[in-house]
């Protein structure tokens, strides 16, 4: 399998799964217990919180560990719509993640005011329409992803920041499509919320971290013993925190040794050998503000579902809208918000990068993908072309 949906999830590093294993046959001590096993659990614990709090450039007391980018979501916008009950105003944007989007939904049925600002056609925030969305005394809060799981579009984060904070409101953000593969500093765009996730940075599923500024207040929705400083309870899951912390560990240095670049110039020559050759390709999204993670692509006319299957069948490992949903094939919410048609979502594809892929796989998924295409448009129209 050529595997080019990292987007959707990635691989475990050896590395990672070699410190985790110790935590789950040896040091299974509960952290909270009064003797030396769990103290040296505990001693674990926070040096996974010191490693993830060094790749968002954080200190560690800002750093909870979560079940995931999702729950780190509903957490940050419950928190800080439930902090200020009287001005429980929540802004955000067409384009999120569902974590966001259904939980800003949940709190509209409670009787929330929610605002949904739109995007331009290159699926960047409009930043008038947010201004103006974002009133002084009413809105607690702005939520707007740092990048978009789709697309790849990475948001204009010291703009809203600066939106968020001239009107008294916090801004959270989703990071899970940046963190660990793009340098960021909570410090340099002082966001107030951040969530990420492990399973998109080679760490395994079902861990994640919610970044809470020293600067605001947390409320916590998870209620019980008071661990995670009081703002999640729950015993700690603590090999996937663990793993966790040398995930973090790991793409930092590699963000250091520029793997920003390396993956670019993958997805690069991905998009240039396949442009050569069907120059009707269309690159979705604002190109100059794009991770280099990800290339979501409208081949005109070839219905993305039969090229997904075609692909499947050749080993090629892709997604046609956000895997992150259900993996069914409905029009994508982020592309409607860009202001595309039916016709030209239902022939969009997303590939998408992680450090473990290869240049030389990458070339070969181009040519298989510039050959399926070929089949789907000689299906679709019953004329052959060779490539
Ligand atoms: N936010 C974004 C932008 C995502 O891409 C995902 C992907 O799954 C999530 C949130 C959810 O994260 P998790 O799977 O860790 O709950």
């Amino acid at each position: 399998m050529i595997y080019l949906d990292a987007s959707a999830t990635t691989p475990v590093d050896f590395r990672v799964v070699e410190a985790m294993m110790p935590f789950l046959l040896q040091h299974y001590a509960n952290p909270s217990a009064p003797y030396a096993a769990a103290r040296f659990v505990k001693k674990a614990l926070e040096t996974a919180r010191e490693q993830v709090a060094a790749l968002i450039d954080a200190e560690p007391d800002e750093i909870i560990f979560t079940s995931g980018g999702t729950e780190s979501d509903n957490a940050a916008i419950g928190s800080a719509i439930t902090l200020e009950m009287r001005r429980g105003h929540f802004v955000t944007v067409k384009t999120e993640h569902s974590a966001v989007l259904e939980t800003a939904r949940r709190w509209m049925e409670y009787g929330r005011p929610v605002s949904e600002v739109g995007v331009d056609h290159g699926g960047r925030v409009r930043l008038d329409d947010l201004r103006a969305a974002t009133q002084s005394g009413q809105t607690a809060l702005i939520s707007v992803m740092w990048a978009n799981n789709e697309t790849g579009v990475v948001a204009p984060m010291d703009e809203i920041t600066q939106i968020a904070h001239d009107r008294g409101a916090m801004f959270h953000t989703d990071a899970v499509q940046s963190v660990g593969k793009q340098k960021l500093s909570v410090k340099e765009t002082p966001v107030d919320y951040l969530s990420l996730s492990g399973h998109k940075f080679h760490a395994p599923k079902g861990v994640g971290a919610l970044f809470i500024s020293r600067r605001v207040r947390f409320k916590p929705w998870a209620l019980g013993g008071g661990q995670e400083f009081g703002r999640r309870s729950g015993t700690e899951a603590i090999p996937n925190i663990v793993a966790l912390g040398m995930a973090a560990e790991i793409a930092r240095q590699e963000i250091d040794r520029g793997v920003e670049e390396k993956i670019g110039a993958m997805r690069d020559a991905f998009e240039k050998r396949l442009i050569a050759v069907h120059p009707n390709t269309i690159v979705n999204g604002d190109q100059t503000h794009r991770l280099t993670t990800i290339s979501n692509l409208c081949f005109p006319g070839v219905d993305a579902a039969g090229l997904l299957i075609l692909l499947d069948e050749c080993g090629l490992a892709c997604s046609a809208g956000s895997a992150c949903h259900t993996g069914d094939l409905q029009s994508s919410h982020v592309l409607l918000a860009m202001g595309f048609d039916d016709a030209h979502i239902r022939s969009t594809m997303r590939f998408s990068w992680s450090r473990m892929n290869t240049m030389e796989e990458t070339l070969r998924a181009a040519d298989l993908l510039i050959a399926c295409v070929n089949k789907m448009r000689s299906l679709q129209t019953g004329v052959v072309r060779q490539n």
